[in-house]
């Protein structure tokens, strides 16, 4: 680039994309959804031993609206699932989501009729924590994970990716009672 060589390393040229993308990686708002022993886990996250704040992250809201990252953790009841989708649906664009613990990501123990047997049938996942409950170690893991989603992804990737999630939920619709055509998730 011929302005970086005539000005040295006073300078940096980058793209717009990049730089926005750093900029939220920095400073992602979680949206705890915690319904069960895996937000206890969580409260130790937060807590100054472990500190999300040293991953710009300590900033919670309980305010979808506000909020650009949804942590889901706790057993998720049937019941559960439209507030979910509700909750999920009120989080403006881009967001991302953690399922943590194995309740969220698969049912977990809880083989029944009564459970949701994995939030990914209801809502994208980005990225999943596994453990009954997570160390505090392994969430720090999931949430340095969304950021290096959030750095490399571009916003048009994101939305193929979210698209591409809603088609593969109505090819397997037939296994579950939700209607995915829901118009409030698009
Ligand atoms: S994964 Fe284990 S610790 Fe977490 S909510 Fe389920 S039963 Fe509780």
């Amino acid at each position: 680039m011929g302005i970086e060589k005539a000005l040295g390393d006073t300078i940096f040229t980058t793209q717009l994309s990049k730089a926005v993308n750093w900029a939220r990686k920095w400073s992602l708002w979680p949206m705890p959804f915690g319904t069960a022993c895996c937000a206890i886990e969580f409260m130790a996250v937060q807590a100054s031993h472990f500190d999300l704040s040293r991953f710009g992250a300590e900033a919670m809201r309980f305010s979808p609206r506000q909020s650009d990252l949804m942590m889901v953790m706790g057993t998720i009841t049937r019941k559960m699932v439209p507030v979910l989708r509700k909750i999920y649906a009120q989080m403006a664009e881009p967001k991302w989501v953690m399922a943590i613990g194995a309740c969220v990501c698969s049912g977990g123990f809880f083989r029944s009729y009564a459970v949701q047997q994995g939030i990914d049938r209801i809502i994208p996942v980005d990225v999943y924590v596994n453990g009954c409950p997570p160390r505090p170690e392994a969430f720090i893991k999931g949430l340095m994970e969304i950021q290096k989603l959030v750095e490399r992804e571009s916003l048009l990737d994101r939305k193929r990716r979210i698209e591409e999630f809603y088609k593969r939920l109505e090819q397997i619709s037939h296994e579950t009672d939700y209607e995915p055509a829901d118009q409030i998730l698009r």
